[in-house]
């Protein structure tokens, strides 16, 4: 079976205009998601260099790429556009009109909610014109105004073009990163459960969720934000995109998010504050019981130096915790940040530290952190998590693992930061939600096969005999829904090592061929069956699509 050729098409010289403007060009993003959902694909910078792709992503292109995306849909081809493209839509009979605010989306797919957007933009099409529609698009809330369907797919040729009204790689990247820099205080709940207008900048004065629709209760009343929408906008594009390829009578291999064997992933990480040496033994003692290894962030000054080998020993993960928060003494820059994480490295006496998290998810501007880590060897990033008992949950719109795209000022590269951002705070603290949390964290994570990562302070599983019950509980709910606990580091080394998996076509008897794979020996691929064929053990449904996995040892190696 022929693999499909995808490609993702960002016109260098259209992104030139826009930087030079001073705007963003965060089509960019679809290089991520295609890159995070193991999609082999090839990226192409200037349409003139397109070739004959069988499925096209639009990132961005200007008037003369035009006939030639027609081009691909004529030979068969499925382009897929987003958002706003004025001279597309004039091309194909269509009238743009932008959609002013947020507001959901209807995908028609099964057991899927309606997905919050950020941006969108309507195409009103002639009725002459050879298309059709599907979904549709709601404003303010669910039964807001209709502002017409998702989906309108133009037969061109033997081929087509879709164009998807929600400009999706912008509407990921606003959930993920926020809108705009974080530069001043965020609106608070109007319930009073989430002050984050406290006059500190943090990484939630910069989200994108609306307090009232997007937020559930649990049994005990607690509200969390319920709906990992970025993970399922990626879901959605990456489903249509497998479905596209098989329409062809093409296949399309994936390398699957997590080894042969695991499912999704749990994480505990341990802030130090306080800093106090019976709380790290209280902690120990607790996950040694448990059976599970944390990622445990220190803050200057640190424990006693007697506590270090003690958790490395026992196969924990020693990470950073800068501390920018001023009244703990702390300060927002890049000499702190250095100076700082010299005195971590001193302390556990070892160079080698992967992961970081700012104390009181202090955060300020867009990417000033993500430069700092690059800078100074930190390989991955926690900071991105609620700070308030009301703004937990899937806050950011993703519990997967990312490497955070940049702004126009730096032509929206890629930071090589991998962002690991976390559900809640210490369960059960009597300021924070008491563990009616947990179960439906897990559920949301285990639907998308994210991380469901609890933060935990050592200090109050010392003093707090319910927080200690709370993270006993993650653990026992968690393995009961077949998570596997890992920390920040395993999780980073992963992500960086399945991405450099190769995946040349599939063989005659439909094994997957994979090339450029060394240290992958633990990979699963996944193959989309043809429709209806029913196949004996070894398939999973992905993204929608039922598929076979393949482990590597049984893959074909080129
Ligand atoms: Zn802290």
């Amino acid at each position: 079976m022929k693999m499909a050729d995808v490609a993702v098409l960002l016109d260098r010289e259209e992104a030139r205009k826009r930087w030079s403007r001073g705007e963003n060009a965060f089509g960019g993003e679809l290089f991520e998601i295609l890159s995070h959902g193991g999609i082999p694909h090839r990226r192409v910078f200037d349409p003139k260099e397109l070739g004959k792709p069988d499925v096209l992503l639009v990132a961005l292109a200007g008037r003369e790429a035009v006939p030639l995306l027609k081009d691909v849909a004529e030979r068969g081809g499925e382009v897929f556009v987003f958002g706003s493209f004025p001279e597309m839509a004039g091309a194909l009979g269509a009238e743009e009109k932008m959609i002013e605010g947020a507001g959901y989306a209807y995908t028609e797919e099964e057991n899927r909610p309606p997905l919050r957007f950020l941006r969108a933009c309507r195409w009103r099409v002639s009725s002459s014109a050879p298309c059709s529609a599907r979904g549709g698009l709601y404003g303010g809330n669910h039964d807001g105004p209709f502002h017409g369907p998702l989906f309108h797919r133009f037969a061109i040729g033997s081929g087509g073009i879709t164009h998807w009204a929600v400009d999706l790689p912008g509407t990921v990247v606003g959930l993920q990163q926020g809108t705009r820099p974080v530069e001043r205080d965020g609106f608070p709940a109007p319930d009073g459960t989430a002050g984050i207008d406290d006059g500190i900048l943090k990484a939630d004065d910069g989200f994108e969720m609306d307090w009232e629709v997007d937020r559930a209760r649990t049994e005990t009343g607690e509200r969390y934000f319920a709906h990992p929408y970025a993970d399922l906008w990626k879901e959605t594009l990456i489903g249509s995109l497998l479905k596209a390829a098989t329409a062809r009578g093409l296949t399309l291999p994936f390398v699957d998010y997590w080894p042969a064997g695991v499912s999704q992933v749990a994480m505990i990480s341990l802030d130090s504050d306080w800093n106090l040496d019976d709380s790290a033994e209280t902690t120990l003692r607790l996950l040694r019981e448990c059976d599970v290894a944390a990622t445990w962030c220190l803050i200057e000054p640190g424990y006693s130096p007697g506590i270090y080998p003690k958790v490395a020993a026992e196969g924990h993960e020693l990470a950073f915790h800068y501390n920018a928060y001023e009244p703990d003494g702390g300060a927002w820059g890049r000499e702190a940040f250095l100076r700082q994480l010299e005195w971590l490295r001193r302390a556990i006496g070892t160079e080698r530290v992967v992961s970081n998290k700012n104390h009181y998810t202090r955060y300020e501007g867009w990417g000033e952190l993500f430069r700092w880590c690059e800078e100074f060897g930190i390989r991955s990033d926690q900071t991105r998590g609620p700070s308030k008992k009301g703004n937990i949950g899937f806050l950011f719109g993703t519990c997967h693992p990312y490497f955070p795209i940049a702004r126009a000022d730096e032509e929206n590269r890629f930071y090589d930061v991998l962002e690991i951002s976390f559900l809640t705070q210490d369960v059960n603290l009597g300021r924070l939600a008491d563990e009616s949390v947990i179960v439906p964290f897990l559920e949301g994570v285990r639907r998308v096969r994210g991380v469901a990562h609890f933060l935990f302070h050592p200090i109050h599983l010392h003093r707090e005999k319910p927080v200690r019950g709370a993270l006993r509980r993650v653990v026992e709910e968690a393995r009961g829904r077949n998570f596997d606990f890992w920390t920040g580091e395993q999780i980073d080394d992963w992500e960086r090592r399945r991405r450099r998996i190769r995946l040349a076509g599939v063989d005659e008897e439909g094994r997957p061929l994979v090339s450029g794979s060394a240290g992958c020996e633990d990979a699963a691929i996944m193959v989309p069956g043809p429709r209806g064929r029913e196949e004996r053990g070894g398939t999973g449904l992905r993204h929608g699509v039922r598929c076979k996995a393949w482990s590597r040892s049984r893959a074909n190696r080129v």
